[in-house]
């Protein structure tokens, strides 16, 4: 999980909005990143749908991560997603990207 993590940092956290001009994240202990909270269960996800539609894997993504997470209620609303303030949905593109381009040995 490490070289994932490794490249999220390099990769996402280096352009999220909640990152400072050194790439560093700047939310407190009180807020949590759900890409940073789930890592194991997106890259799961993204291997588990290797061959779907980018559309696919980030309905499963949600039915998966999403309903693990204490942000979205039982109707499945999330104010975070509503409030474009999720890092895991903001840059869900980016995400699998980079997680795909590991696997295939183009990042390290
Ligand atoms: S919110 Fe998440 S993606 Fe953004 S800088 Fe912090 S850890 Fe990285
Ligand atoms: S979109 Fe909402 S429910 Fe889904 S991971 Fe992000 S914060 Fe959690």
């Amino acid at each position: 999980m490490d070289k994932y993590l490794k490249a999220i940092k390099q990769n996402i956290c280096a352009i999220c909005v909640d990152s400072n001009e050194k790439g560093r994240c700047t939310l407190n202990d009180k807020e949590a990143c759900a890409v940073e909270l789930f890592l194991p269960q997106i890259v799961e996800v993204i291997h588990k749908n290797e061959n779907e539609e980018l559309t696919q894997i980030y309905k499963n993504m949600k039915q998966t991560v999403c309903h693990e997470c204490l942000a979205q209620d039982p109707d499945g609303y999330c104010y975070l997603r509503e409030d474009a303030n999720c890092s895991l949905d903001r840059y869900f593109y980016l995400i699998v990207e980079t997680i795909q381009k590991i696997d295939a040995g183009l990042l390290t």
